[in-house]
This record gives C-alpha cells, sequence and structure tokens, in this order.
C-alpha cells in the first residue's frame, strides 16, 4: 500500500466507532481491548453488576484438558493459549483479580471408579505433562485435608496446568476500568440490530462496526441454519471456614462431574449441573441434594457451611457445543461459548480484535471458529 494511503487507513481506523451488543464476559473483555484505540459504545439489558448473566453465575474455571473429554483438539488449544493470556488481559484493570494457575484434580470414590478410568481415556492431552495419576501420598501433598478425609479416594488425577479466576471480582473489575476509560455504557438498555444499525428504545445508532455478543439474547437474530440453545446449569456457592482446599477438585459422578473451585477467604463454589432444557425456575431439590451432598462427601467440613447462593443459568450453545465468530460485512457476532466462556474468552477476543483491525491473518488459525457471511 503506498504511504500516503496506508497513512489515510490509519486515521480512519482510528476514528472508529464501534457499538458492543451485550456486555456479559465477552462483550466488557471485547470493550477493554477495542477502547484503548476506539470509541465504544455498549448496550446491555442488564445493570452494570450483570448479575442475571451466566457469566456472574459461573465457576469460571479455566480447564482445557478436563474439558477436553468432550471437546475437540482444537478447543483445547484455544483454552491452552487462553491461559497464557488471561494474565496479560488483567493486567490492565484497574482492580485486583483472583487468577490462580495451580492445577485441579479429578477424584473417584471406588464405586465410581469406572467412569475415572474412562475419562482419563477420553483426555486429549499427554500423559505425564497434561495429566499425571497421582498416588495417596501425592494427594496428600497437594491437598491435605482431602487425604485425612475417613472414605478414600480410590482414583486420583493431577492436571498441573489447569486454572481459574474469580469471575465476579473481573465483571465489577472491568466495569470500573471501562468507565473509568469514558466507554460509553447504556445498562438496562435491550438493542437489537436491524438494517446494519444498532436499535435501542426504537431509536437507532450507527457505528463503523457492530459486535454482538448478547449470547442467548441474540437467539432470533444468529445466521440462517443455525441453532442456538441455552442449556441449564445449577451452581452453589458456599461459604465455609472449616474448609481449605489449593485448587479446584471434579469428583466423578454417573450423571455430570461434579466440581468444587475454591475461591478467596473460603468461599467456595460447586456445580453444576447440565440439563437440556430452558427451564428458567429455580435450582429443584434433586439437585440441591447431588451437588450437596457430593461436596459433603467430598469433604466433611462443608457440613458447617453457609450456603450463600443456589442459582440456575443458561448457557449459550450450538448444534457442536463449540463458539462460533460469524463475520458479516461490519458485523461481527460472537456467540456459543456453552460452558466454555472463561476458558476461551482471551483467544475469542484476541481473534475479534484482530478482525476489527485487519490483522487476523498474524493469529493463529484455529478451523471452523471464524466463519465469513
Ligand atoms: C452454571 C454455569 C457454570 C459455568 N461455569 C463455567 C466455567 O467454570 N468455566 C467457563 O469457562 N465457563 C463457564 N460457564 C459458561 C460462561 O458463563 C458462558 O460461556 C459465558 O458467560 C458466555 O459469555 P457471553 O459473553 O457470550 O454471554 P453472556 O455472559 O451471557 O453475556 C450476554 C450479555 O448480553 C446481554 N443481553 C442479552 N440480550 C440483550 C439485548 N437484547 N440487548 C442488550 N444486551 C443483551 C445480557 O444481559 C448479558 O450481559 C458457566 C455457565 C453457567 C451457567
Amino acid at each position: 500500500m503506498p504511504v500516503a494511503k496506508s497513512i489515510r487507513k490509519k486515521l480512519e481506523m482510528s476514528h472508529l466507532r464501534i457499538g458492543i451488543l451485550g456486555a456479559g464476559l465477552i462483550g466488557r473483555l471485547m470493550a477493554l481491548q477495542l477502547s484503548s484505540d476506539y470509541e465504544v459504545t455498549l448496550f446491555d439489558s442488564d445493570e452494570q453488576a450483570a448479575t442475571q448473566s451466566p457469566a456472574y453465575l459461573a465457576a469460571a474455571m479455566l480447564a482445557p484438558v478436563a474439558e477436553s473429554v468432550e471437546t475437540s483438539p482444537t478447543l483445547m488449544q484455544m483454552g491452552q493459549r487462553s491461559l497464557q493470556l488471561w494474565p496479560e488481559l488483567l493486567a490492565q484493570l484497574d482492580e485486583p483479580v483472583f487468577f490462580q494457575q495451580a492445577g485441579s484434580l479429578i477424584l473417584a470414590f471406588e464405586q465410581d471408579s469406572a467412569h475415572l478410568v474412562d475419562f482419563a481415556r477420553h483426555l486429549k492431552g499427554d500423559e505425564g505433562e497434561d495429566f499425571v495419576r497421582i498416588n495417596a501420598a501425592r494427594l496428600a501433598e497437594l491437598e491435605p485435608e482431602l487425604a485425612a478425609q475417613s472414605k478414600p479416594f480410590k482414583h486420583r488425577l493431577f492436571l498441573p496446568h489447569e486454572g481459574q479466576l474469580d469471575n465476579r471480582q473481573l465483571l465489577a473489575a472491568l466495569a470500573s476500568t471501562l468507565n473509568a476509560r469514558g466507554v460509553i455504557w447504556h445498562a438496562h438498555t435491550p438493542a437489537e440490530i436491524r438494517e446494519d444499525r444498532v436499535w435501542s428504545n426504537a431509536k437507532p445508532y450507527d457505528f463503523d462496526r457492530i459486535i454482538d455478543c448478547r449470547g442467548l439474547g441474540a437467539k432470533a437474530q444468529i445466521p440462517a441454519g443455525q441453532r442456538l440453545r441455552g442449556v441449564r446449569g445449577e451452581v452453589l456457592r458456599l461459604y465455609a471456614p472449616d474448609v481449605t482446599l489449593n485448587r479446584p477438585v471434579r469428583l466423578m459422578h454417573p450423571r455430570y462431574p461434579l466440581y468444587i473451585a475454591p475461591k478467596e477467604n473460603h468461599h467456595f463454589v460447586v456445580g453444576a449441573t447440565q440439563i437440556e432444557s430452558e427451564d428458567t425456575r429455580q435450582p429443584t431439590v434433586r439437585s440441591a441434594l447431588e451437588l450437596l451432598s457430593a461436596c459433603f462427601s467430598v469433604h466433611k467440613g462443608f457440613a458447617e457451611a453457609e450456603i450463600i447462593q443456589f442459582a440456575s443459568g443458561l448457557r449459550p450453545a450450538l448444534a457442536d457445543n463449540e463458539p462460533r465468530i460469524w463475520v458479516k460485512d461490519h458485523l461481527i457476532q460472537i456467540n456459543g461459548l456453552f460452558r466454555h466462556g472463561y476458558l476461551l474468552a482471551p483467544v475469542i477476543v484476541e481473534q475479534c480484535v484482530a478482525l476489527v483491525n485487519g490483522k487476523a491473518e498474524d493469529l493463529p488459525n484455529y478451523p471452523n471458529l471464524i466463519e465469513k457471511l
């Protein structure tokens, strides 16, 4: 490109006005990455605290290898790259966010040992590097309180590179950073896309780029031939001063893998059910019994735990449970993050920012992630 033309293009780019629909997880992170160069406007039907979003409910485990049992190898690679990118993203925030990469444990009692054998067989990482079978003595080093429980775990896997973060701290820190940067944020403001414009409260808004991050709220506007569905999840938040765990623990269970993710100051997220339903009712008794008995079976100290919250939400999912980025002219639609929003967000955002900047070819290419319409 001749020098004058390239300078003109640069100047045009620096004045881009970007409209983002949805200020859940992906919308906030997109705003973070774009607001240093462009004028960004966010629209969200929820309040800034995002209490209605699955992003607020999630356990925010960053577990590419554990999740690989049911995902493609590409998704695992995206998750592994995301784990490297998270610290750079968090370093841009005004407030600290709990982030940890101390691995995770997968445990099974005698009666569920077949599930763990099957789980280990389907892991896509390399044994010895991405996952290790450990004995009782190593478990005692990693999690002394678990090794001291009366009912021993018969099978144990350690996934040394996996991580987690505190999602609620992250959403709050993103909001305060974006507000400090002067991002325009229309809260309690549902929006939709019509005739290449954003419409909200019967008013049109024009942007140079529109980025749709509405999760399930975009159901009626995803590309033809795609089907977006909600997958119900129920999750508990506990305060358990009698329990200390150093990393997330998954317990093999016949219906779904249950996890206990320790956050700071003896707070724990216990979840999550995975039910093929868009039922938005409060959590059921059956799920309460299953989740609570599972965590009591892992550590008796949960008996005196305080139940802070028990809530349900819907994960936005496409047919193959993997995310897509659809690009058409100046519209980018991001959806289908399913149970992997936190796991994949840094890579998804990296790819979309590169699309806005016209630099997508500089990044790793993940088959099926980006679809040009
Ligand atoms: C129980 C549970 C546990 C989970 N645990 C994990 C986990 O451990 N690890 C992990 O990686 N992921 C986890 N997830 C998944 C993760 O939360 C989602 O993948 C992620 O939130 C999706 O991000 P998103 O930005 O695409 O959508 P969302 O977070 O749903 O954000 C969409 C936003 O769009 C807004 N919106 C909707 N409609 C409109 C409209 N018309 N106009 C304007 N705004 C609108 C909503 O208010 C919301 O703020 C879990 C999810 C659940 C439910």
